[in-house]
């Protein structure tokens, strides 16, 4: 039997300004975006029907093309219209988007002066990325062999479809292994993050220590979460985390808009609880976003 594909699905998809049937929004296959990667993307998440952080979300999706050297012929007011009219018209409250801009079909080379920029905004109901028990007890994390590139390799700090070709490959390698996902530390070997989220963890002295984005996604969730920690009075300590200090953490969690916070109950062979730390931060972030207790109960 075939797996369930994401291309078939009924809805409509906001398509450069016009809402398409779902099973129409396709791309040719000479396709800038598809060949080099020309393409950047969101992930927003809507709680109770309203689209968490929209503005910041769209204002990275704009940056992230600009990065890559396009400008995308939509507004960020226009990106988060489009948002919250795809959510409207697909009947969605609680839910998961996916903004996506790349350069089309005009050239078909390394140079892509004159491509079209398109945009699409989808948006499908997804309770929570990892298992609840796994989110309950902790997931699995194994240490990758690919390793965050060096800002002077790649554009670090845009959200573009090319920069997941090693997270694909470390989280394969992961699940290989029978890990839910993958750390991956930095080019100069530092602890960076997940293949899809920030990483944070506890040492037993009630702070929180987490690494420096400077060659990977500062996240929205993970500003978000030092923001609460704060407001709670934690202190949150931004450093270069080595990777034999992992065996010293007591509690590691991951933050991002698709896992949420997500604790992790084992990196390699080191394992942590899920104790205060976590839940204390987990609670503040459930609450800052507007889930509510009956969501939380349906993700199981
Ligand atoms: N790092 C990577 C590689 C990601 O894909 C994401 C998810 N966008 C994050 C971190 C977390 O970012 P955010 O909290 O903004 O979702």
């Amino acid at each position: 039997m075939a797996a369930p594909s994401f291309a078939e699905h009924d809805g409509l998809i906001w398509y450069n300004g016009e809402f398409v049937d779902w099973r129409e929004a396709n791309v040719h296959v000479l396709t800038h975006g598809l060949h080099y990667a020309s393409s950047v993307f969101e992930g927003n998440r809507a709680y109770g029907g309203k689209i968490f952080k929209l503005t910041e979300h769209s204002t990275r999706l704009k940056k992230s093309a600009e990065i890559l050297g396009f400008d995308i012929p939509y507004s960020v007011e226009e990106i988060d219209e489009a948002c919250r009219e795809t959510l409207r018209i697909n009947n969605i409250v609680d839910g998961y988007l996916r903004p996506v801009a790349w350069r089309g079909s005009e050239m078909m080379g390394i140079s892509a002066q004159k491509n079209k920029i398109n945009l699409v905004v989808a948006a499908w109901e997804w309770p929570s990325y990892f298992s609840e028990e796994a989110r309950m007890k902790g997931i699995s994390l194994k240490t990758s062999q690919w390793l965050r590139p060096n800002p002077t390799t790649a554009p670090v700090h845009a959200k573009a479809a090319g920069l997941y070709m090693i997270c694909t490959l470390s989280k394969h390698a992961a699940e290989k292994e029978g890990f839910e996902d993958a750390l991956m530390l930095d080019y100069r070997g530092y602890v960076a993050e997940a293949t899809g989220a920030n990483i944070f963890m506890t040492f037993g002295d009630g702070k929180l220590h987490t690494p420096i984005p400077d060659c990977f996604l500062n996240g929205l969730t993970r500003q978000t979460v030092i923001e609460l920690a704060k407001r709670k009075g934690i202190e949150v300590i931004e450093r270069i985390i080595m990777p034999d200090e992992l065996s010293k953490a007591e509690e590691v969690f991951l933050t991002g808009t698709a896992a949420e916070v997500t604790p992790v109950g084992r990196i390699d062979d080191n394992t942590y609880i899920v104790g205060d730390m976590v839940n204390t931060i987990r609670d503040a972030y459930e609450l800052e976003v507007g889930k509510t207790p009956a969501q939380n109960v349906d993700a199981a």
